[in-house]
């Protein structure tokens, strides 16, 4: 079972920040911006690369849940992004697809 499927059973902590029946986000251990929250489904998919017609609400389900963490945490006004790597030259290291909340601090590298 992959690392996130572990955090969604509860064997591995996390620190969770939002949870319904679909979905979960919880703070980014090793974060990258003073806000850092990945959200993700609970159903195991590996990757962005795996969405198409038959789940592509998974990914707007996880832009709505990432706005509202942002409302929650005061960086709706400042601004912030959202990230999904996908792949190796992304690089992808947890292979349950998971979007990167990231705020609170100037993004120093514009995509
Ligand atoms: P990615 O590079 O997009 O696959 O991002 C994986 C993210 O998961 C990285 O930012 C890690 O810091 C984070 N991460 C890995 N293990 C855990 C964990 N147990 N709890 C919270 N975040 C984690
Ligand atoms: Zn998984």
């Amino acid at each position: 079972m992959c690392i996130f499927c572990k955090i969604v059973k509860g064997e591995i902590p996390a620190d969770r920040v939002y949870e319904d029946d679909k979905y979960m986000a919880f703070k980014d251990i090793n974060p990258k911006a003073p806000v850092h929250i990945l959200i993700i489904p609970k159903e195991h998919i590996g990757y962005l690369s795996e969405i198409d017609e038959s789940n592509k609400y998974i990914i707007g389900d996880m832009a709505i849940i990432a706005n509202k963490i942002a409302k929650n945490t005061g960086i709706d006004k400042s601004g912030y992004r959202i990230v999904i790597n996908n792949g190796p030259d992304s690089g992808q290291e947890v292979f349950h697809i998971h979007m990167h909340l990231l705020g609170g601090k100037k993004m120093v590298f514009k995509a």
